[in-house]
C-alpha cells in the first residue's frame, strides 16, 4: 500500500511573497551592461523594453522577499498550489532505494510552469497602463502562457514563434490564437532582425535568440507596448520561486528533505523556481543539498559554454549579460525540446554555477524520451520533451543510489506535460530521432564574438 501519494497545500498556504536569491548570494551576479555604453545597467535603461516593476526586480540585490501582488495571487488560485507527488511507481520500476518526488507544474491551465511569470509580467504591464505586449516563443509554451495572462488582464499580445516549432507544434499556435494572441513564424520579414537573417539564410528554421530580437524590435517601435521574456532574466526566476516555496512546505508534509533537486534547463526559470528556495538554506544555513540542471547535449551552455558577457538575443538588442553561453549566434539543432534550444543561462545561475552551488549534466534526446516514456508508463503523466531531461537525470541518480545501496531523497520539477508534443513521441517510437552533440569547433565558432567578462 502507498503511504501517501500526493501532497497538496490549502489555498491559504499559497506563498504571498517570492524569494529573491540575489539578496542572499555571497558573490552577487556581475552587473549587466548597457550595450551602447558598456556601463553597468540601471533599471531606467530597461524601462523602454520591460514593465518598470520587472526592471526594478531585475536589479534588486537587497530585498530577499518581494510581495506577490494580490491580483497575481488571485490568478495563482486558478491552479495553485500544484501537487507534490511521490513517484512510487517509478521507484518500483527502477528498483531503487531512492525516494523520488516531483512537483507537478503541468497542471496549470496552459500545461507548464511558464504561467507563474506570465501572470506577474502581464499584471505589471497592465498596472502601468501598457496596452500591447510582444514576446517570443520556442515550443510555444511561453507564448501560450502569456496569451492566457494577457487575456486575463485585458492586453493585446503579438508572439514571434520559432519557425521550426510553428511547423512542428501547430496546436500550440492554435492555443495562443484561442486565447486571442497574434502569432507570426520567426524569422519573419516583418522586422529588420528577421529580414537580415532570412536574406543570409532563407531556409533558417529560427531560434529563440532570433525571435527575441524580432519581438523587442516590434515593442520599441510600437507606442504603449512592452516586451516580456519567458526565461533567463532575474525577474522571471524570481516569479518562479513560488514553485520551490510551495515544494518546501510540501516536503515538510511528506516528512522528508531533498538531498538532490533536479530540473531541466533552457534559460533557467523552472530550475531557479524549484531550486532557489532550497538553495537559500545552502547559502545561509550550510545545508548540503545538491542542485542539478539537466540540459540537452545539443545545446550545452552549462557543461561546455564559456562564462562571458553576451547578448540574450541573436541580433544584440538586449543588455550584455554575464552568462554561461555558446555565443548569441549559436544555432541549436532542431531537437524536439524546443524550450531548451537557447544559447545562454541567466546571470544568477551562471554565478551560482561558477561558485559551485550547483552542477549540470547533459542529456541526449533519445535518452530523454526513453525516460519520458518510462515515466508515462509508471506515473501516468506524459511529460513535455523538456521535462523528460529532468526525468532522465533523476533516473540516473536513482540508479546510482541503487548501485551504491543508498537511500537518497530526490526531488525534480515536472515543468510541463507533453500532450501537445505527441509528434515528438511519434518520431521517437519510429526511431526517427537522432542524438547530436556539437563539435568543439562548432562551439568555438560562435564564442569568438563574445565579450571578455569585464565592465569597461
Ligand atoms: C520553457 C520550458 C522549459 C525551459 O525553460 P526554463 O526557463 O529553463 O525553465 C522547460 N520545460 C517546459 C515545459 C517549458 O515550457
Amino acid at each position: 500500500m502507498i503511504d501517501k501519494k500526493r501532497f497538496i497545500l490549502p489555498e491559504n498556504e499559497i506563498p504571498t511573497q517570492w524569494y529573491n536569491i540575489q539578496a542572499d548570494m555571497v558573490n552577487k551576479p556581475q552587473p549587466m551592461l548597457n550595450p551602447g555604453t558598456h556601463q553597468p545597467l540601471k533599471a531606467e535603461d530597461l524601462f523602454p523594453i520591460f514593465a518598470e516593476e520587472c526592471a526594478r526586480q531585475e536589479l534588486n540585490q537587497t530585498d530577499p522577499w518581494i510581495d506577490i501582488p494580490e491580483e497575481v495571487r488571485d490568478q495563482y488560485k486558478f491552479y495553485r498550489s500544484t501537487p507534490l507527488v511521490r513517484a512510487t511507481e517509478l521507484e518500483k520500476a527502477l528498483d531503487t532505494p531512492a525516494h523520488i518526488y516531483f512537483k507537478n507544474e503541468s497542471v496549470s491551465p496552459v500545461g507548464s510552469h511558464k504561467l507563474n511569470s506570465a501572470l506577474a509580467q502581464a499584471f505589471y504591464c497592465k498596472k502601468q497602463g501598457v496596452t500591447n505586449v510582444t514576446t517570443e516563443t520556442g515550443a510555444g509554451q511561453w507564448g501560450t502562457a502569456l496569451s492566457y495572462a494577457c487575456r486575463q488582464f485585458g492586453l493585446e499580445l503579438a508572439v514571434y514563434m520559432v519557425k521550426i516549432s510553428y511547423q512542428q507544434k501547430p496546436y500550440r499556435r492554435s492555443m495562443m490564437q484561442t486565447y486571442g494572441a497574434q502569432v507570426t513564424a520567426s524569422p519573419s520579414m516583418s522586422t529588420r532582425a528577421g529580414k537580415d537573417i532570412l536574406t543570409v539564410d532563407p531556409q533558417c528554421s529560427g531560434s529563440l535568440g532570433c525571435a527575441i530580437s524580432e519581438a523587442i524590435e516590434l515593442a520599441v517601435n510600437t507606442p504603449n507596448c512592452k516586451y516580456a521574456l519567458g526565461s533567463v532574466l532575474n525577474h522571471v526566476s524570481l516569479h518562479q520561486t513560488v514553485i520551490g516555496l510551495e515544494a518546501e512546505k510540501q516536503m515538510e508534509m511528506a516528512g522528508e528533505y531533498p538531498d538532490k533537486i533536479i530540473a531541466c534547463f533552457g534559460g533557467g526559470s523552472n530550475f531557479s523556481g524549484i531550486a532557489y528556495p532550497f538553495m537559500r538554506h545552502k547559502i545561509l544555513d550550510g545545508y548540503n543539498t545538491q542542485f542539478i540542471a539537466a540540459e540537452p547535449a545539443s545545446c550545452p551552455k552549462l557543461t561546455r559554454g564559456k562564462f562571458e558577457y553576451d547578448f540574450g538575443d541573436e541580433t544584440g538588442y538586449t543588455p550584455l549579460i554575464p552568462m554561461f553561453t555558446l555565443g548569441h549566434k549559436f544555432q541549436p539543432a532542431n531537437i524536439h525540446a524546443g524550450g531548451l534550444r537557447y544559447h545562454g543561462a541567466g546571470a544568477i545561475i551562471s554565478q551560482l554555477l561558477k561558485d559551485g552551488y550547483m552542477s549540470a549534466v547533459d542529456i541526449q534526446q533519445t535518452e530523454s524520451f526513453r525516460a519520458g516514456v518510462l515515466f508515462a508508463r509508471t506515473e501516468g503523466i506524459v511529460p513535455a520533451p523538456e521535462s523528460c531531461h529532468a526525468i532522465a537525470a533523476t533516473i540516473n541518480e536513482a540508479l546510482r543510489c541503487k548501485e551504491e545501496g543508498k537511500k537518497e531523497v530526490l526531488l525534480f520539477n515536472l515543468s510541463g506535460h507533453g500532450l501537445i508534443d505527441m509528434l515528438a513521441y511519434d518520431r521517437f517510437f519510429a526511431n526517427d530521432l537522432i542524438d547530436y552533440s556539437p563539435s568543439d569547433e562548432d562551439i568555438n565558432k560562435f564564442l569568438k564574438d563574445v565579450e571578455p567578462l569585464q565592465a569597461k
